[in-house]
């Protein structure tokens, strides 16, 4: 049973689908106004490792994912109504259209993701084309009186009318100061933690509503894609941490008051991925985009491989020797599966496979089941049909294609495999003698080995 700590209530907690449904799971989806860099693919890769492990146990899982190409401002953290949005603003330097950067950049989402075999979710609204879902819900809120409207056509969510706001983040509303950005308080809201559901505006991008033309606030984006494709009960909600407060603080204020209840049992986030030390982001000019991955020769999947070298509650530090060692290991793996499966089938080692899939389960302890696989890597006494089981059957986690080269293999000539797996244990056993000869008499069958930190390749 898949078990995740769980950011609102403090504790590693067990993600059971309410009854007998299949478990829904909304993760944040990104903002198209730029390619998105490894540090925001890790964000999507928690939550196609939660679906993975889920799916497993034989649990459907129903993913919502959105696409914001509206109404996510430059300053995010801000709650400022004249704040200038991403999407227009890359349009503009760029010289073209919102829409055409907005699916320039999505498609450019949707190849990275499909890269690193991240699977597609079932739902993946834009928020341009929901935007009646966002009035809805918006006129919901009106009615309840958890937000109100002012005379400039904005409409503010009263932060007040949600008592236990601040539960995820800590960020209680008695301890919020007014943002840096306005002078003092803004004279429209009622408090100055209220945020705008609606912003008044005439520019590109903008939809007529009972309250006047404008376009609406982040935060309600996702409360009313989530409502609408996932329902009023929602297992998990992932996200990146910075997305903690105030993003799903908010959301969690709009959907639980409209719903009239708790909407997310569990809040999950991932931690941030540094590069060379300090936070990947656009801004601090430390950005590493899969195309950059590949440009340097490795494959995408290194960088998933990467990525799970660490837990996903734990900050990361990547680097380009991170990268290279994992490109190394992942086609080690891929040639020892090859070779292995020219041996003779063997039993899949079930309890060596159930403690690996129980350090997934454990919080999704990713290094922990690697070095598990490493173990069961080197273990000789396992027969190499057994090793190529669980290599294969642990793959649908870890999704490093990890077949990959098995086609390749059948052109080994005979018996070559059988001399890679001899010298593979022959090297383990620091038999450099028996490695040497080993080595000779596969060149001439024509395999030439090359020996790596990690191990032993071949071509
Ligand atoms: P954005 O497209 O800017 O909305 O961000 C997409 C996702 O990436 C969000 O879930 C962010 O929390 C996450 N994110 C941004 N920077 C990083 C980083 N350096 N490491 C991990 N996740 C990040
Ligand atoms: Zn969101």
């Amino acid at each position: 049973m898949l078990r995740l700590y769980d950011t609102r209530n403090r504790q590693v907690e067990r993600i059971v689908p309410e009854g007998s449904r299949s478990l829904r799971m909304y993760t944040c989806g990104p903002t198209v106004y730029r390619s998105a860099h490894v540090g925001n693919l890790r964000s999507y890769l928690l939550s196609d490792l939660i679906r993975r492990v889920s799916e497993r146990q034989r649990v459907r899982v129903v993913v919502c994912r959105n696409i914001t190409d509206v109404g996510h401002l430059v300053d995010d953290a801000e709650i400022d109504p004249v704040g200038e949005d991403k999407v227009l603003a890359q349009a503009k330097a760029e010289g073209r259209g919102a829409l055409e950067i907005s699916r320039f950049y999505e498609d450019a989402f949707l190849a990275d993701t499909a890269a690193l075999n991240i699977r597609p979710p079932e739902h993946s609204p834009r928020a341009s084309e929901t935007i009646d879902l966002m009035i809805e819900m918006i006129a919901k809120l009106i009615e309840k009186g958890h937000a109100y409207a002012v005379p400039d056509g904005s409409v503010f969510f009263d932060a007040a009318s949600f008592p236990t706001y601040g539960e995820i983040s800590g960020n209680r509303l008695d301890q919020l100061r007014p943002g840096h950005r306005v002078e003092g308080v803004d004279p429209r809201k009622r408090f100055h933690a209220d945020w705008a559901l609606w912003k008044p505006s005439d520019r590109e991008l903008t939809w007529e509503t009972p309250w006047g033309r404008g376009f609406p606030g982040w935060h309600i984006e996702c409360s009313a894609m989530s409502l609408r494709f996932l329902g009023e009960r929602i297992d998990v909600h992932t996200g990146g941490i910075d997305l903690r407060f105030p993003h799903h603080e908010d959301e969690r204020a709009q959907s639980d008051a409209t719903a009239g209840h708790e909407v997310v049992r569990h809040w999950v986030h991932g931690e941030h991925l540094l590069f060379d030390g300090r936070k990947m982001s656009k801004s601090t000019g430390n950005v590493v985009l899969l195309k950059d991955v590949a440009d340097a020769g490795l494959d995408p999947l290194a960088v998933r491989l990467a990525l799970l070298e660490h837990r996903h509650r734990q900050q990361m530090n990547l680097t380009w020797d991170t990268l290279r060692a994992a490109d190394r290991t992942l086609r080690r793996w891929r040639s020892q599966v090859a070779a292995w499966s020219e041996s003779p089938s063997g039993p899949m080692p079930a309890d060596r496979v159930s403690r690996i899939e129980a350090a997934f389960d454990d919080d999704l302890d990713t290094p922990l089941a690697l070095r598990l696989l490493r173990e069961l890597e080197r273990d000789g006494s396992l027969a190499p049909g057994s090793r190529f089981e669980a290599f294969l059957h642990l793959d649908q986690i870890l999704a490093l294609d990890l077949s990959l080269d098995i086609g390749r293999s059948r052109s080994l000539p005979g018996g070559a495999a059988e001399l890679l797996e001899q010298r593979a244990r022959a090297r383990d056993a620091q038999d450099w003698a028996v490695s040497d000869r080993l080595r000779d008499e596969l060149a001439a069958l024509g395999v030439k080995v090359a020996d790596t930190p990690e191990g032993q390749t071949w071509s």
